[in-house]
C-alpha cells in the first residue's frame, strides 16, 4: 500500500494569502487537493491522508503537518499552493513546482518531472519550471515531496484559470494520474467481466434502491468524482458497478 500525504497550503483564516479581490488562496488549493484525492481513490493499493484542516478553519502549523506525515509513514508528499507576487494585480504568470535544495536529481525531482508538465498543461499557463527551495514542508518531510505553485493569485492572466473550477479539478486529476503512472498504480476495475455479462435486469426493487442509496452516500462522502445526478436512470449494471466502487473505496478509508 502506497501512502500519499498532501495538503492544501495554509487555511481560510491565514493572514495574507489572498487575491487583491480578497479570495483566499486556500479555496483554490482546496479544489485541486480534493480533485486529487478523489482521482487517486480510483486506483488500487494507494491511500492518501490530508494534513491541513479540510474545513479550512484551523491553520495547522507546518511543523504539525511534517510531523504528521513522518509519523504516518507517508511514502510521498504533495503540497498544493497558488503563487503571489506583489499582492496587487499584475501581468506575471505561470506554474512552478518546487523540490528541496539539491533535490532535482533525487526521487523528489523525478516525481516533480513526472507531474509538472501535466500541471502546466492543465492550467494552460506558462511553464516556469521545476525549482529548488528551502521550504519547511519539503525540508522536514522524510519522504520524496513536491510543492506545486499553480499560477499567480495576483495575476490578471492566471486568475481566470484559478476562478474556473473545471481547470482546478482537471489539475487535481492530472496530478493523481501522473503520480499513479510514476509509481505504477493500476485503476480499480469497476466493471469486471462477470458483471458485464449479466442480464440487463437482475436486481429487484429493494436492491436497486439500496444501490442508489450507496451511490448517493458516496457522493456526499466525496468518494466519487462525479455527482451522479442521474442515478435514477442508471441500469442495473451501472448501479451494481458504482455500488461496488463505493464499497471498495469505503473499505480503503
Ligand atoms: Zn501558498
Amino acid at each position: 500500500m502506497i501512502k500519499v500525504g498532501f495538503d492544501a497550503g495554509h487555511a481560510l483564516t491565514t493572514l495574507g494569502k489572498r487575491t487583491p479581490d480578497n479570495e483566499r488562496e486556500w479555496t483554490f488549493n482546496d479544489k485541486v487537493a480534493k480533485a486529487f484525492a478523489n482521482e487517486l481513490a480510483l486506483y488500487q493499493r494507494v491511500t492518501s491522508r490530508r494534513f491541513d484542516d479540510p474545513t479550512g478553519q484551523r491553520d495547522i502549523s507546518l511543523q504539525e503537518r511534517s510531523d504528521g506525515a513522518n509519523q504516518w509513514g507517508a511514502d510521498y508528499y504533495i503540497s498544493f499552493h497558488h503563487n503571489a507576487n506583489t499582492s496587487r494585480w499584475g501581468d506575471w504568470t505561470g506554474v512552478e513546482t518546487y523540490v528541496y535544495l539539491g533535490n532535482k536529481s533525487t526521487t523528489s525531482g523525478k516525481l516533480a518531472a513526472a507531474i509538472h508538465p501535466a500541471v502546466v498543461n492543465a492550467y494552460g499557463l506558462r511553464d516556469r519550471g521545476i525549482k529548488e527551495a528551502n521550504f519547511h514542508i519539503l525540508r522536514e518531510t522524510n519522504m520524496p515531496s513536491i510543492l506545486i505553485e499553480g499560477g499567480f493569485m495576483d495575476s490578471r492572466i492566471d486568475i481566470k484559470k484559478l476562478r474556473d473550477d473545471q481547470v482546478l479539478e482537471k489539475v487535481g486529476r492530472m496530478v493523481a494520474q501522473n503520480f499513479a503512472n510514476f509509481v505504477g498504480l493500476k485503476k480499480i476495475a469497476f466493471v469486471n467481466k462477470e458483471v458485464q455479462e449479466m442480464p440487463q435486469q437482475f436486481l429487484n426493487e429493494t436492491g436497486r434502491n439500496e444501490a442508489k442509496e450507496m451511490i448517493r452516500r458516496g457522493v456526499k462522502e466525496n468518494l466519487f468524482h462525479e455527482k451522479h445526478e442521474k442515478v435514477d436512470e442508471y441500469n442495473d449494471i451501472q448501479l451494481l458497478s458504482y455500488a461496488l466502487a463505493y464499497i471498495n473505496r469505503k473499505t480503503k478509508n
